[in-house]
């Protein structure tokens, strides 16, 4: 079960995609997995190339569109784990469309953002995920936006398993991803993971210092929605643990009626000529 391949990640020394890389096949050995019985989609950015990096299925896909290829991956093969991954641009931008609609249908799969808020392949522009006041090339002046709030975002669109972590803390994120896989249903996993070449704000110190760890706040309980938004507003997103996990709701796998048990890769899809015939008869 060695999910190393020998490709040498091309990131920057210290950049924090390292880590989640690490713990991603730690997780993946750790629940058991063998490296064909896993599939890695990423989209595009410097995080992007992480499929490339853990020997299992992989396919680096196009920007903001992990998601919709990964959902059809595990739809034609739902015996496959699914980890589709990538940046905060990719997913909270470009792929937002395809966030909010992934996280609510629920396929069973696992979605992990590195979260370094900034775009770290085109050299530091400010993404959704940049603070106000934040300054780079693309606003020297400061950015006038205010920044997305994911773990809020996922809540509202129905998401059944909200994470966050922070790429520093492995052995943290590692269960996490395992939590995550072994979800019946759509995991995401936000992860702040720092751009340490172009965002000089939200460095591993300033995370250090600001990040509160929900294992640490008594009583939290992760099954409870309401309890879950108050602690994200409460501290401005800045948790790191399991924000939320609804067991209950069925995936969209086990709602579709007459879903086949086999995987539909593996089905015998050939249609007899007679049948062809008929189809073929009605549009004459
Ligand atoms: Fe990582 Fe930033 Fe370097 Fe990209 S530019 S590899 S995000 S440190």
């Amino acid at each position: 079960k060695d999910f190393r391949n020998n490709v040498k990640p091309n990131w920057c020394p210290g950049c924090g995609d390292f880590s989640v890389q690490a713990a991603i096949q730690r997780a993946a050995a750790n629940v058991g997995l063998e490296p064909d019985q896993l599939a890695v989609i990423s989209g595009i950015g410097c995080s992007g190339r992480i499929s490339g990096y853990i020997n299992a299925y992989g396919l680096h896909g196009i920007h903001g569109r992990s998601l919709p290829i990964a959902q059809g991956v595990k739809m034609a093969n739902k015996d496959l784990t699914v980890i589709a991954s990538g940046g905060d641009g990719d997913g909270f931008a470009i792929g937002m469309g395809h966030t909010i609609h992934a996280i609510r249908r629920n396929i069973d799969m696992t979605y992990i953002v590195m979260d370094n808020q900034i775009y770290g392949l085109t050299k530091g522009q400010t993404s959704p995920r940049s603070e106000m006041g934040f300054k780079t090339k693309s606003t020297p002046g400061g950015s006038i936006e205010s920044a997305l709030s994911v773990t809020e975002m996922a809540l509202s669109a129905g998401a059944t398993f909200v994470a966050q972590s922070f790429s520093t803390d492995l052995k943290d994120l590692t269960s996490l991803i395992e939590q995550g896989i072994q979800h019946k249903g759509f995991s995401f996993i936000n992860v702040f993971s720092p751009c340490v070449t172009y965002n000089k704000v939200n460095t591993y110190d300033w995370f250090k210092e600001n990040l509160t760890k929900l294992s640490e706040v008594e009583g939290y309980n992760p099954n409870d929605r309401t309890a879950a938004m108050q602690a994200i507003m409460e501290h401005n997103g800045l948790l790191t643990g399991l924000i939320y996990q609804n067991k209950e709701k069925k995936s969209y796998q086990e709602l579709i009626h007459g879903y086949s048990n086999e995987p539909l890769s593996k089905a015998d899809l050939t249609l007899p000529e007679e049948k062809f015939n008929e189809l073929v008869a009605e549009f004459m």
